[in-house]
């Protein structure tokens, strides 16, 4: 088999296996290395396999509020080995989802660790016995979770979790420690909160998802404790030990020290860059803290060697990932690839959902933006009355001088699905006279996006 490509892609999560597949398209020859499974963390490890879990876990919460619908059921319970197997068989079937697509484009999956050495041009790909060379070489090796050995925040599968473990435990904690309240601590604690767990989330920051608008984080935080999450927030971390049966952990909360236990803890507190052991020091590639320095294209400096997605930096995102690639392969190619500076939403799957894109109004204040700001809450909203989903809100940030829409925050049922409407409006530029004259079907909870922006120019119809 010849060895020889136009680009070998190293990493197939959805930043990798989507540029391959766009390479593939643009005619090149393509190889794709893959060290475990194909579609990465995010296909068999994150993204997908999680929100199989909350799936489940909504479900069983939302039994809770039959009787608001007129309903009753006389026994409710769960077989958690069922609920974690259906995770796992959707994660399986989109991984064959990805096996497929790459026979489909003629893209050779070459499955090992890639060791890159200096090559003619591009660096070479070392997969085991064999050599591989191409014209461009794109690493999408992606990111894995940030741990603090220093204190004891080392994961252990046994009760100190990561993500991994948290995806498919033999049974559910019946208390659980959360530490970082981003979106994989809070996405964890709200589905193990759903199956009954005593959850804690501790954050070190001032409010939890502390990334997210500060109106909407306040929300989260109420929206939460009524399910009966329980926060230490903010909270410094100092060391974490194994109990006889499970964990115990020191914090120290408004300058005082506290000691919480708990079965497990899952460490959720950021994640680094998979760079090590692919000799990558060797060839010069610039690395900072732990991600490939790129420029705005994806090129790392060295001949012929690019980096995207997690690896290259933050938002650690898969559609960020895939973004990019498409834009990385697209440039190589010659091609007018899509602006890489297009707003990039960001989406929390817990309950209630939070969604998010743009400027947060602190942000845009802080650029000295006179902002106009508008909000307009679920509880007024036709459908969302009629579905029984009142909690939450959207906010909308406009710039006050030109119109632009620079940011939207929303929490409430679906507003994952609701969230690309206001990405889309930014990526066209839109001000408030194109959301004004935007239709929105009714009945609708998008019908809250319209109310948002209309009531940022005081003509706000339903309240
Ligand atoms: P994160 O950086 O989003 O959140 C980590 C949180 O932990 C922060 O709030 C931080 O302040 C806190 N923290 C850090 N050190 C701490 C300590 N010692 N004690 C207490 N709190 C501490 O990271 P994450 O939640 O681990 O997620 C990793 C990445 O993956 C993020 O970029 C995230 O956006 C992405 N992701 C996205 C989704 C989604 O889109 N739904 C889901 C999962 C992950």
């Amino acid at each position: 088999m010849a060895d020889t490509f136009d680009v070998i892609i190293v990493g197939s999560g959805p930043g990798g296996y989507v540029t391959a597949i766009r390479a593939a398209q643009l005619g090149m020859k393509v190889a794709i290395v893959e060290r475990e499974l194909l579609g990465g963390i995010c296909l068999n490890w994150g993204c997908i396999p999680t929100k199989a879990l909350l799936k489940s876990g909504e479900i069983y919460e939302q039994l809770d509020h039959l009787a608001d619908y007129g309903l009753k059921v006389e026994k409710r319970g769960f077989d958690f080995d069922a609920v974690i197997q259906r995770s796992r068989k959707v994660a399986a079937q989109l991984n064959g989802g990805v096996t497929f697509l790459m026979k489909k484009h003629k893209i050779e999956v070459v499955m090992g660790s890639a060791r890159l050495e200096k090559g003619q041009g591009a660096p070479t790909v070392v997969v085991g016995d064999r050599r591989l060379t191409a014209k461009h070489v794109i690493l999408a090796t992606g990111a894995r979770a940030r741990t603090i050995p220093a204190a004891g925040l080392e994961p252990d599968g046994d009760r100190v979790w990561t993500y991994r473990e948290a995806l498919t435990p033999k049974a559910a904690p019946k208390t659980l420690i959360v530490i970082g309240s981003g979106a994989i601590g809070i996405e964890f604690a709200s589905f193990y909160r759903a199956l009954g767990s005593d959850v804690t989330v501790v954050e070190a920051l001032a409010r939890i998802l502390p990334v997210e608008d500060e109106e909407v984080s306040r929300a989260a935080h109420k929206a939460f404790e009524k399910r009966g999450l329980k926060f230490r927030v903010p909270a410094n971390v100092k060391k974490l030990t194994k109990t006889k049966s499970g964990v115990a952990i020191e914090i120290e909360v408004g300058g005082k020290s506290e000691t919480l236990e708990a079965d497990v803890a899952i460490v959720a507190v950021g994640i680094v860059g998979n760079v090590e052991d692919m000799g990558l020091e060797a060839l010069g590639v610039k690395i900072e803290r732990t991600h490939i320095v790129t420029d705005g294209h994806g090129a790392t400096g060295v001949p012929g060697l690019y980096a995207i997605g997690d690896v290259a930096g933050p938002p650690w995102l898969a559609h960020k990932a895939s973004h990019e690639g498409v834009h990385c392969i697209e440039h190589i190619a010659g091609e007018k690839p899509a602006n890489l500076n297009a707003p990039i939403p960001g989406c929390t799957y817990s309950t209630p959902q939070i969604a998010s894109v743009g400027l947060t109004e602190a942000q845009a204040k802080e650029q000295g933006i006179e902002v106009k700001v508008g909000r307009f809450p679920f509880r007024v909203n036709g459908k969302a009355i009629a579905a029984g989903e009142l909690e939450g809100f959207v906010k909308t940030v406009f710039d006050g001088k030109t119109g632009a829409l620079i940011g939207a925050h929303m929490i409430g049922g679906e507003v994952t699905e609701m969230i690309q409407g206001f990405a889309l409006a930014m990526t066209l530029e839109a001000t408030e006279a194109e959301l004004h004259a935007t239709v929105y079907p009714h009945p609708t909870m998008s019908e809250a996006m319209h109310e948002a922006a209309l009531d940022a120019f005081g003509k706000v119809l339903h309240i």
